[in-house]
């Protein structure tokens, strides 16, 4: 999902504060946050057990990757199943970026904002971005069943809903916009929408029948073991620090030096810390709450048979899914750009307090359900919202793949693959229909001032179209009542 900038950003770490909320909210939501259920490495993921070795001395290979995510790990696996000799420097472990961290939704095209790069680059270009988020669906279908990776993937579909009925229109425009490119999405009015038994708080929607959700942790943990039993060298907890370009690429770590022909840098939100796309892309923060388990009753009263992952038709969205262990998980409300494209892995109260109020007015028979966890992570969003890819170096042999906003999963996943192709000395047409030229952002202090002005703007705009749902709730529950 391409994820709109928004949000009020005024620091990162603040206290919470329940600007706005009712009483009993804002105490049930400060004692969600207050007691431990922040998590510094994501909700989906835990350390491996078998962490790999930090590299030691030198190592020599034909491609380095660095970072273990989605990308990462799927160049990785393509390159050494072709019997390349493959490099993959990991500052953490795998899974410990946005791969680990996400909503799980695995979406195609119909999560392209048209709006925001269809005069920019045209309408033929438009159908290669759109063929291209595609693909990604079927790639990561594909390496599912390829490797036999079970992530608990449902192909539900998915589900763009409207909780006020000023969504409508926007929905509507959505489906026709997407139909010019090909993409069939069906409109559900409130009968449609209760028929498939989503919560009411949903009153219409948009429907793809492709793709669905999936549980990050268990694939990228997954494209971890693959990529390790196809012979990858993996060296976690090591940090690249610097590299020099030439015929040869040498990069540089704590404790070792690694020496490839080529370089992949799927570092995507962390890549300007490298160095690299400082001026074209912004690591953007999104949260994530989820609860404690459904109880039997508690699941049966929600219905919601098939799990359609759910996202709103906010200006910055709202996702809601339920997960193979009947918990649900919700993300993205506030996302938020740190000064000097930082990443700092620390919590970020206000986002969950949003969050936990969003689930709570979006899901109000669940209000005895708490929260077990909430986590942050970093996307990367350039200014046309479409994915950045391309080689530099004077021998053009590093390669880099950031940009893909919300849409990793499918994206970042297909990227890696084709960059693997690209390397092998093919040209896949799907990469070459991502070139185009990426505005470049403002510098310092001016950027954080215009992408936080406009969060703050379009938060606005949400948080009126929020307190009207808000109040028609609160109208339809004393009718309900007299
Ligand atoms: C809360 C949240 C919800 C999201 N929901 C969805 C969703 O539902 N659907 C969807 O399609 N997308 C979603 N996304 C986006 C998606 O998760 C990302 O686009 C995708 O995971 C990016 O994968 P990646 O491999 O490019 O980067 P990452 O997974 O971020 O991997 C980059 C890796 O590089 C490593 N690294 C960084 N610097 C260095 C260094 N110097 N040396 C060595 N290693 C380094 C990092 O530790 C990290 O592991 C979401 C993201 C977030 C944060």
């Amino acid at each position: 999902m391409v994820i709109e900038l928004n949000a009020g950003y005024a620091g990162m770490g603040k206290p919470p504060v329940a600007k706005g909320s009712g009483g009993d909210f804002a105490s049930r939501a400060q004692t969600d946050t207050a007691h431990g259920k922040y998590r510094t490495i994501g909700g989906w993921v835990e350390r491996p057990l078998d962490l790999q070795r930090e590299l030691e001395g030198e190592v020599n290979a034909d491609v380095i990757i660095v970072g273990a995510g989605f990308a990462g790990l799927n160049a990785a696996i393509a390159l050494a199943q072709q019997g390349a000799k493959v490099v993959v420097i990991e500052r953490e472990f795998a899974g410990f970026g946005a791969s680990g961290r996400n909503a799980g939704y695995l979406a195609g095209g119909s999560g392209a904002k048209f709006d925001l790069f269809l005069d920019r680059i045209g309408r033929e270009q438009t159908q290669k971005i759109v063929d291209y988020f595609e693909a990604g669906v079927s790639h990561v279908e594909g390496m599912l069943d390829e490797h036999g990776i079970d992530c608990d993937y449902i192909d539900s579909g998915l589900i763009r809903a409207g909780i006020h009925p000023v969504h409508e229109a926007n929905i509507r425009e959505n489906i026709r916009k997407a139909a010019d490119f090909g993409i069939k999405m069906q409109f559900l009015d409130w009968a449609a929408m209760r028929a498939r038994g989503i919560p009411p708080a949903f009153l219409f929607g948009s429907y793809i029948k492709r793709g669905g959700t999936l549980d990050p942790g268990k694939y990228v943990m997954g494209l971890r073991r693959v990529a390790l039993e196809a012979g990858v060298m993996l060296y976690e907890n090591t940090e690249v620090q610097s590299w020099t370009t030439g015929r040869i690429v040498e990069v540089r770590t704590p404790r070792g030096i690694a020496r490839a022909q080529f370089m992949v840098l799927a570092t995507n939100a962390y890549t300007p810390q490298l160095g690299l796309l400082e001026n074209k892309v912004v690591p953007m923060r999104v949260s994530a709450i989820e609860t404690e388990p459904l109880s039997p009753e508690q699941l049966a009263q929600l219905r919601w048979p098939n799990r359609e992952g759910i996202v709103t038709a906010h200006r910055k969205m709202e996702s809601h899914r339920l997960t193979a262990r009947n918990t649900l998980v919700t993300t993205t409300k506030r996302v938020r750009y740190a000064f000097g494209s930082r990443t700092p892995n620390i919590p970020d109260s206000s986002a969950y307090l949003a969050l936990i109020r969003a689930f709570r007015e979006r899901f109000p028979t669940l209000k005895e359900l708490t929260v077990r966890a909430c986590w942050s992570g970093y996307i990367s969003v350039a200014g046309d919202a479409l994915p950045v890819v391309g080689a530099t170096g004077e021998r053009q042999n590093v390669f880099y793949a950031a940009g893909c906003s919300g849409h990793g999963v499918g994206a970042q996943s297909l990227v890696g693959r084709l960059l693997a192709e690209r390397i092998r000395g093919e040209e896949p047409a799907l990469l070459a229909g991502l070139h185009h030229k990426t505005p470049t952002t403002l510098p310092e202090p001016l950027r954080w001032c215009a992408v936080n002005g406009a969060m703050s703007m379009l938060g606005r705009m949400d948080d009126k179209v929020d307190r009207a749902a808000r109040a028609a709730a609160a109208c339809d529950g004393r009718q309900a009542s007299s």
